[in-house]
């Protein structure tokens, strides 16, 4: 009698039913390491990784604009906002350079603001 055949979840080739590991790409076949290998789990992790990196750029590219009021105020706060989404190394590096961002931010306004303010004094009286 022939043996029962199923399919190896991971490439798709037919096995014997049983198989521990598939012949063809060595996959588990075990059904319980494949409950822990979700792969909405697997896209659940990338898509945190991939926002805790983009905080870190984020924070990191309102740094380098300090010079444009608003600027790194926005980028710093939206660094902070994506950062506190997860807890990995990368999220806590990009919620401090975005602290940092927002305290820049906030002094290149003031120093923008003086500025305004000695032009529109210096316009008011001309020497
Ligand atoms: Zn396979």
């Amino acid at each position: 009698m022939e043996k029962e055949k199923t399919y190896c979840h991971h490439c798709g080739t037919s096995i014997d039913k049983g198989s521990h590991y598939c012949p063809v790409c060595g996959a588990n076949q075990d059904p319980n390491v494949n409950k822990e290998r979700k792969p909405f789990e697997f896209s659940k992790e990338d898509t945190q990784n991939s926002l805790s990196v983009s905080s870190l750029v984020f924070s990191l590219v309102g740094l380098l604009l300090f010079y444009i009021p608003f600027a790194p105020i926005g980028l710093g706060i939206a660094g902070i906002a994506l950062a506190k989404r997860n807890e990995s190394s990368y999220s806590k590096a990009g919620k401090t350079i975005g602290i940092v961002s927002i305290v820049l931010g906030g002094i290149a306004l003031f120093a923008w603001a003086f500025y305004i303010i000695y032009l529109a004094v210096k316009m008011a009286n001309p020497c």
